[in-house]
């Protein structure tokens, strides 16, 4: 008879098969009450599901993570009934949970209309109420494809058909009299939805997410455990649209897209002075931490990536060119290109570790309808290095590269980090010593500097071993963006080698790694965090400076001069406008520091100095000023956090 295993390991035995709900209202009523499902042995399954045998069990309320899943799924089949009911004759396709939400695809002639959006949301909050159980049968194929048929959905008959593999139980679950074709599993209840719900948009899709075949309609929709949070999420949605970088790229002029170049950037003046400032932030970094800046060819033979394996892994992602018969890759990565400096010369272990750094441009063929400002482009560049070294080394390189990192986040007003360590999938290269040593060298690493970090078993690449960082911008959305790979393939695979100390050749270690991951994407990922207002050092323009009336024109361009040979961006406004007018319109901009000049700060000399933030600091001199920017320049982003 089943044993029951809860997660605080107590033990519960049962002298007949026991369902989930029932072990609940065992424990206690308040668990039954707010029972949703359970997880059997590491499987979500229905609250009503029987456990036969011993087996370890996690009752999933609405405060687990599980839940969310099984709200978003129930979402879409109370939608697709509140359709069903409204508008019969509408077939209902496939309706899957997804991130945020769900959504659900419709087979309709006429389109359905932002009134019929609000009709349906009101239809589903009825069916809320209604509280009708919902519950699982297991039906014959042939009877259910008859059922199917009877009723017009053509589609359903034809996933019974083609999706659902032959041999696999076939099973629907019912809500009141209404039923669809589903795994699983699902909230005992419609009433266990709650209100957190709501319809967002109509799109087109084709079935099967192939355009040869119909387009049907697909409905949107964003679930949440109760109201509060589904307001909370529509708010950081608000947040989001707001901070757009496509929309801030646009007002602020940083740069454009077009469709002569897909997924490529155009940067104009403003935007490239930030991708520049960043530059050379970096660029200082790599001297100080030791890294030797290289640069190679954009283009390179195919034989080069058939041996490091990339014409085979990456295969379409490779733009590719022919010249005098010839077939090359647009390279899509720089490592194959670094083990090519590397080689030039034999290495011996006094070399190591070899850093070598490139601001290294690649082309990826991501797919067109992926492609998203400067978050997803098809030509990107990254801050990338690999580091050459012995397997003895790999430790003190990784504890140095953790260092580099969270200064440089740090640098950028970044004070959120997540770490996650991958270890060895089950395909790999590589002995398992090797893989001892190297993970064990990570892990050490990272607990060496005391840090929190997540494990992923099984999540490595199949080279080697990976620590991921993973940043949390103002709104809490996570950007990966740093990472450190271990590779004990490709030095191998490009013939790379040194003499050790033994007199013997070996194959070093490779140890590829960036701190901003892509830079058109880190600027994107700038853009949105600071909504624009981006820190004095980064900032395009840092100041303007701009006279009251003609009068000053001369003094407006001495203060220009002075403050751009002190290294400042800054640009002076002489245009005939009001000086109200000339403030809203750089504060528009985002221009940290507005300066003004009447016949007083003239005669003395002077600036009065504004802030974006629309703070008054008073008058000061020249010096003082440039004193003052100097030193918020220095401090970066820390003095963000700091504030
Ligand atoms: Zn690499």
């Amino acid at each position: 008879m089943p044993v029951i295993t809860l997660p605080d390991n107590s033990k519960r035995e049962f002298d007949r098969p026991v369902s989930v709900a029932e072990v609940a209202a065992d424990i206690g009523p308040g668990l039954a009450k707010a029972t949703l499902a359970g997880k059997v042995d590491g499987k979500l399954v229905d609250a009503a599901y029987v456990i036969e045998h011993d087996a370890e069990l996690a009752i999933v309320t609405g405060r687990d993570e599980e839940a969310l899943e099984l709200i978003r799924h129930d979402a879409a089949h109370v939608m697709a009934q509140a359709v069903q009911e409204l508008y019969p004759g509408t077939q209902v396709t496939i309706g899957p949970a997804i991130e945020n939400g769900f959504y659900y695809d419709f087979a309709r002639d006429e389109p359905f209309t932002p009134d019929d959006l609000e009709k349906i949301e009101a239809r589903m909050h009825e069916i809320v109420k209604r509280d009708l159980p919902i519950e699982r049968e297991v039906w014959d194929r042939d009877e259910a494809k008859k059922t199917f048929a009877e009723l017009g959905e053509t589609y359903k008959v034809e996933i019974i058909d083609e999706v659902i593999p032959q041999g696999e139980e076939l099973t629907i679950y019912r809500q009141g009299d209404w039923f669809d074709v589903c795994r699983g599993p699902h909230l005992p209840s419609t009433g266990k939805l709650g209100d957190g719900f709501k319809l967002m948009k109509v799109a087109g899709a084709y079935w099967r997410g192939d355009s040869r075949n119909p387009m049907l309609q697909r409905i949107y929709g964003t679930a949440w455990p109760n109201k509060k949070e589904l307001k909370a999420y529509l708010h950081r949605l608000e947040e989001a649209e707001k901070r757009d970088h496509r929309r801030i790229g646009k007002q602020m002029s940083l740069f454009h897209t077009q469709e002569e170049a897909p997924g490529m950037v155009f940067w104009h003046d403003r935007g490239w002075s930030i991708y520049l400032a960043l530059q050379q932030y970096i660029r200082e970094k790599l001297r100080a931490h030791g890294y030797q800046e290289v640069h190679t060819p954009q283009v390179l033979d195919r034989s080069l990536w058939e041996k490091s394996g990339h014409w085979d892994k990456f295969g379409d992602m490779i733009f590719t060119t022919q010249s005098e018969h010839r077939d090359y890759a647009i390279k899509p990565m720089n490592c194959p290109a670094h083990v090519q400096i590397y080689n030039q010369g034999l290495k011996s272990y006094r070399d190591l570790p070899l850093r070598l750094a490139e601001f290294g441009s690649c082309h990826r063929n991501e797919p067109s309808g992926t492609l998203h400002g400067l978050m997803r482009v098809r030509n990107f560049v990254q801050d990338d290095a690999h580091i050459f070294c012995t397997e003895d080394q790999i430790q003190s390189e990784v504890s140095a590269f953790i260092d580099l990192v969270f200064e440089v986040y740090r640098d950028f007003g970044f004070d959120q980090v997540l770490v996650a360590l991958s270890t060895r999938p089950d395909e790999r290269v590589g002995e398992d010593a090797l893989w001892d040593k190297a993970e064990h060298a990570l892990e050490k690493a990272l607990n060496d500097k005391g840090l929190e970090w997540k494990l992923q078993p099984g999540e490595g690449a199949f080279y080697g071993p990976k620590i991921e960082f993973v940043l949390k911008d103002c709104l809490g959305r996570e950007w990966q963006c740093g990472t450190m790979q271990v590779d004990f393939s490709m030095p191998g695979r490009l013939d790379a080698e040194f003499v050790g100390e033994d007199g013997n050749r070996h194959v070093p270690v490779m140890l590829h790694r960036a701190i901003l991951g892509s830079v058109e994407r880190f600027i994107g990922v700038l853009i949105e965090h600071y909504a624009g207002h981006l820190p004095l050092w980064l900032a395009p323009v840092q100041a303007v400076v701009a006279n009251i009336t003609d009068r000053q024109a001369d003094y407006v361009r001495q203060v220009e001069e002075s403050l751009k040979k002190q290294g400042l961006r800054v640009i002076s406004d002489l245009r005939n406008e009001k000086i109200g007018f000339k403030i809203r319109e750089h504060t528009l901009q985002r221009v940290p520091y507005l300066l003004v000049i009447g016949d007083r700060e003239v005669e003395t000399q002077t600036v009065a100095v504004r802030t974006r933030a629309g703070e008054d600091l008073g008058s000061m001199s020249i010096d003082a000023l440039a004193a003052r920017l100097a030193e918020e320049v220095a401090s970066r982003g820390r003095s963000v956090l700091e504030d």
